[in-house]
């Protein structure tokens, strides 16, 4: 699978519509981490880095807007989009009302087409290169579907590694990343890489953006990991 495939965190209770949930997913070329409930959604979402979170309102124990609510608050997991399920259209109302965060609603029985749809959407703003978009900083422009990246108009020559890398930074300006998520999402988390090899690259990478002049854009964040701006 390639590293930066995107994930998206299936937490519903019901076996039938999780394998539904799954199988679209798959189909529509996403990674898929599957929670049966609240308490397993909240230690998946340490362990898997979603993208995306599709979280049904009805769960034992833990409710969806409970789960909901703590990702919300929580401020490394308050970016990640959530998409809520909820049978009835006043538990949409519900939700709204409680304003628990969640990024958008879908009523069961939903339509899968519908549900893709806002899927893609709300990946488009968590992963806009994983969504094929162009993505820009400052005099940086980088195509995430034709992998050419320019800066102040003159191409630049980058190795897949470096290219992967510059992709995760310009996706969150300023975001600071760890070495260890850097290469969970640049290697993958299958793959076991020292993470010294994040430093060499990281050192190509810079090299690769000043090779027709301008500042290092990338700030080196002591004990932290690195940045864009
Ligand atoms: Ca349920």
């Amino acid at each position: 699978m390639a590293a930066d495939q995107p994930t998206v965190l299936v937490v519903e209770d019901e076996a039938a519509q999780r394998e539904v949930l799954t199988y679209n997913l798959e189909a529509e070329g996403f990674r898929v981490a599957r929670a049966e409930n609240g308490e397993e959604a909240l230690v998946l979402i340490d362990e898997e880095s979603p993208d995306i979170i599709v979280l049904d309102w009805m769960l034992p124990n833990v409710s969806g807007i409970e789960v909901c609510r703590q990702i919300k608050t929580r401020p490394d997991t308050r970016s990640v989009p959530i998409i809520m399920l909820s049978a009835r259209s006043e538990e949409v109302d519900r939700v709204r009302g409680l304003e628990t965060g969640a990024d958008d609603y879908v009523v069961k029985p939903y339509s899968v087409i519908e549900l893709m749809a806002r899927v893609r959407a709300q990946l488009r703003r968590a992963r806009p290169a994983a969504a094929g978009l162009r993505l820009e900083y400052e005099d940086i422009v980088l195509d995430s579907e034709t992998h050419r990246v320019t800066r102040d108009n003159k191409a630049l020559k980058l190795g897949p590694t470096e290219f992967r890398l510059l992709t995760t930074f310009m996706e969150k300006p300023g975001r600071v990343w760890s070495r260890e998520q850097l290469l969970d999402r640049v290697w993958g988390r299958d793959i076991y890489v020292d993470t010294r090899t994040v430093d060499v690259h990281i050192g190509r990478l810079r090299k690769a953006l000043c090779q027709h002049g301008g500042n290092d854009p990338l700030r080196t964040v002591r004990g932290a990991g690195y940045a864009l701006g």
